[in-house]
């Protein structure tokens, strides 16, 4: 993430990954507009090209190659990025509506989201089809129906319903791959059959004459049957039903027909045209609020009607970027103009492609690397960033309008932040952010948040003795939501650690000085996520610090209860030889953050190691106990090895590692390999000394990980042998899937060195 210097002004928020406002994202990147900041919510990381994906399809791209990573690009371009669905906006507090998290605020709103199947109106349709749309979704839709396709035996009917520009592609894409898919499994391609139908006279209905007969040309020599004047009426299993009373026997059925509006538009208030789009002028404005702009297939211009097509949605990525930053300035909009005619390369799944603009036509072998070359370029500009030190960068010295009490503000907040800070935040904008949370109640305390005082006072029940730690650290990632629920499942990893229950925490936070309303909703967040997490603990938040600060941080000091006998205490001290070392949560946060920050982890990979950050370690503590486990920490900054060295030197024992059987996050390996590694690596690979066989890992590719720092780790525990594998299973059912065996615990030698690595 990148700490900005100036104070956070204006909230532009963009909903959707699509091909707009990929686009917006990388002329921000080039261009970024200060007091401005950006951020975009998506529910796919990994957002498909349609340009290339006929071609996936076809076997010719990979994965990688034809979706672009907005998280990634999001850092690029130092935006916000938040992995979320949204369900609706409330234009009135202006805030988009989310599906997990709070609501998150906007000054000015874009929407580019794209379309979703309508099923609804062909009885049947609804649960017996594959619908290409959302295309975002279709990867998994068409592995699955690969492999059903693999997995069938005799002949495989497959029906394409829709003979758009789509509908024909796809066919043509899934007929070759899924050929050439039985012929790798020794079966005969003929095994495919295939049937392309549409609603109308002719396929392609918005493309010229010639392009018709020459794709007709194709589908006849290809087998293809189609069915013209079949608009599909009715869906069984494995039957369609057309208008005209023919039956065509399927065993699977990929729509592709025209889609609609995300059914959240319709609850916006937003005016919408008959298929459910957002109706737009020619700025891309709304045509109700000029505050929400809309484009690709989910807007729909006033103007005249465009195709849907990613070819529209690309274009209106450059006049939506100019319109946001002018709506900001309060400058004039500028309109959009769409092209009346463009360039359609249409591909035959044989990398082969026909070329469609207005009445003209050409074919080749040559169109589709021409077609590919485009493809290709335009998916470089967003997967492969100039270093930012020598990229065209332009400093904006464009001033953002703000009201006389905003001024005041952002001149205080400047000044704060040159002077490093330091300050409280103000009664009045904490006092606000904390109403909107809401931490739990219980009993034993008595004193807390629900009847501020000047400390917390709490009770320690009969017979409990209070375990008490603390945390702190600063904001490794741009989401103050996300950053609080994983500093709250930190800090409370400690209290796990030792068996204990979680009662209470306090917290302490900076937050960067800025525009009330922008540090509000900056606290709002952060400590909304933290009280998500300690309320699902059991943790009362009863009180904290609210610091203003350079950079966004947040800790708590956690108090547990354990009973005051100290039975089922897990101390650091109790491993016996024989124990078998079980790791609940998979290791690599350090260099997977380190490689975010460079731009070289994959956006997915961090998704991921952010979602396992969040997994508590309460169920695992309940189940490693109930398994007879007596010594257990949780992981965080020491990494692996610094954190086993504190448990065998006190119990008085030797440990051996087994390197290949470590857990480890999605990616990691690839950004150690890259030699991307954390900035607390070196001080962690000093305990290296403690390794009895260190020469002979060093070329192990999972050796630098044993040194990788952790944030909200899992716990490391020794189990009695007898119960390790009855362990493991019920933690895999309790939601820790990566949970492994990672070693056993060895009676203490005369070496020098504690562990042994297993190679
Ligand atoms: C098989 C096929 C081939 C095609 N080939 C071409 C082609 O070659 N050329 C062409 O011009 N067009 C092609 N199209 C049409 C093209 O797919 C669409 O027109 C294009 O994808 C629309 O782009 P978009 O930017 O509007 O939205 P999309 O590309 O659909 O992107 C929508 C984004 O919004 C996100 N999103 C959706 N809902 C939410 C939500 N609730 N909250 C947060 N995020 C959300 C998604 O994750 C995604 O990132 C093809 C279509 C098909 C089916």
């Amino acid at each position: 993430m990148q700490v900005s210097e100036t104070p956070v002004l204006r909230d532009i928020v963009l909903i959707g990954g699509g091909h707009s406002h990929v686009g917006v994202l990388y002329m921000w990147a080039m261009n970024p507009l200060p007091g401005a900041r950006l951020t975009l919510i998506c529910t796919d990381t990994d957002t498909p090209y349609s340009g290339m994906l006929p071609g996936y399809i076809a076997g010719h791209y990979s994965f990688d190659d034809v979706h672009i990573d907005v998280r990634r690009l999001a850092e690029f371009a130092g935006a916000r990025y938040y992995h979320e669905e949204v369900v609706g906006i409330d234009r009135a507090e202006r805030k988009v509506l989310c599906r997990k998290r709070p609501p998150i605020p906007y000054d000015v709103l874009s929407i580019n989201i794209g379309s979703t199947p309508k099923l609804g109106h062909v009885p049947g349709a609804e649960g017996h089809v594959v619908p290409v749309k959302p295309i975002r979704q279709f990867n998994q839709r068409w592995l699955g129906l690969l492999e059903r396709v693999r997995n069938h035996a005799g002949t495989t009917t497959v029906a394409v319903v829709g003979a758009g520009a789509g509908g024909v592609e796809m066919a043509l894409a899934m007929q070759y791959r899924l050929r050439r898919e039985l012929a790798v499994l020794g079966r005969n391609p003929d095994e495919l059959q295939m049937h392309l139908l549409t609603s109308g006279p002719h396929i392609l209905p918005t493309h010229n004459a010639a392009v018709r007969r020459a794709f007709e040309g194709v589908l006849a020599r290809r087998g293809v049957t189609l069915h013209v004047d079949a608009e599909v009426v009715q869906v069984a299993e494995n039957l369609l039903q057309t208008g005209a009373g023919d039956r065509v026997q399927a065993d699977e059925i990929v729509w592709v027909t025209q889609a609609g509006g995300a059914a959240w538009l319709a609850g916006t208030g937003l005016a919408l045209d008959e298929g459910g789009f957002s109706r737009v002028r020619d700025t891309l404005q709304s045509e109700t609020d000029p505050l929400v702009f809309a484009t690709g297939d989910c807007a729909s211009w006033i103007g005249r009607p465009l195709e849907k097509a990613g070819v529209f949605a690309v274009r209106m990525g450059r006049p939506l970027a100019e319109n946001l930053r002018r709506s900001l300035l309060d400058q004039p909009l500028k309109p959009y103009r769409p092209q009346r005619r463009w360039l359609a390369l249409i591909s035959t799944g044989d990398k082969h492609a026909i070329a469609s603009r207005g009445a003209f036509f050409t074919r080749g072998d040559w169109v589709w690397r021409w077609k590919d070359w485009i493809d290709r370029r335009f998916m470089q500009r967003f997967s492969q960033f100039p270093a930012m030190s020598d990229s065209p960068r332009k400093l904006s010295s464009e001033k953002i309008p703000l009201a006389p009490t905003e001024q005041t503000q952002a001149i205080s907040a400047l000044a704060m932040r040159c002077g490093g800070c330091g300050a409280k935040v103000g009664a009045t904008v904490l006092s606000r952010a904390l109403a909107q949370v809401h931490p739990i109640e219980r009993e034993d305390v008595l004193i807390g948040l629900h009847a501020p005082d000047d400390a917390a006072v709490l009770r320690v029940p009969a017979g409990k003795a209070l375990v008490h730690t603390v945390d702190f650290f600063r904001a490794f990632i741009d989401d103050p939501w996300v950053f609080g629920r994983i500093a709250a499942n930190h800090a409370l990893g400690d209290v796990f650690a030792m068996g204990a229950a979680a009662q209470s925490a306090t917290a302490i936070c900076t937050v960067p000085p800025g525009l009330e309303s922008k540090v509000e909703d900056t606290l709002f967040q952060m400590m909304s996520g933290a009280v998500s997490v300690l309320n699902e603990a059991g943790c009362a938040l009863v009180g904290g610090h609210t610091g203003e600060g350079r950079e966004l941080a947040l800790g708590f000091a956690v108090n547990g209860l354990i009973d005051a006998s100290l039975a089922g205490v897990m101390t650091k001290g109790a491993l016996r030889p024989g124990d078998v070392l079980i790791l609940t949560k998979p290791i690599g946060t350090g260099t997977l953050f380190a490689a975010h920050a460079q731009l070289k982890a994959r956006g997915r990979w961090i998704d991921a190691a952010l979602d396992s950050m969040q997994i508590s370690n309460r169920a695992a503590i309940e189940c490693l106990v109930a398994q007879g486990a007596r010594a257990c920490t949780d992981l965080t900054g020491f990494g692996l090895l610094g954190h086993l060295v504190e448990m065998t030197k006190p119990s008085g024992v030797d440990a051996e590692i087994e390197l290949d059987a470590l857990p480890i996050l999605a990616g990691a390996a690839e950004t150690v390999a890259a030699g991307v590694l954390s900035s607390l690596q070196p001080a962690n690979t000093r305990l290296r000394r403690a390794l009895r066989n260190q020469e002979a890992a060093l070329q192990h590719p999972n050796y630098p990980l044993l040194f990788d720092p952790q944030t909200a780790g899992g716990l490391l525990a020794g189990v009695p042998e007898a119960n390790a594998d009855a362990c493991l299973t019920a933690l895999h059912l309790l939601g820790y899937p990566h949970a492994a065996r990672i070693g056993r615990v060895l009676p203490q030698s005369d070496a020098m060195e504690p562990i042994r690595l297993r190679l």
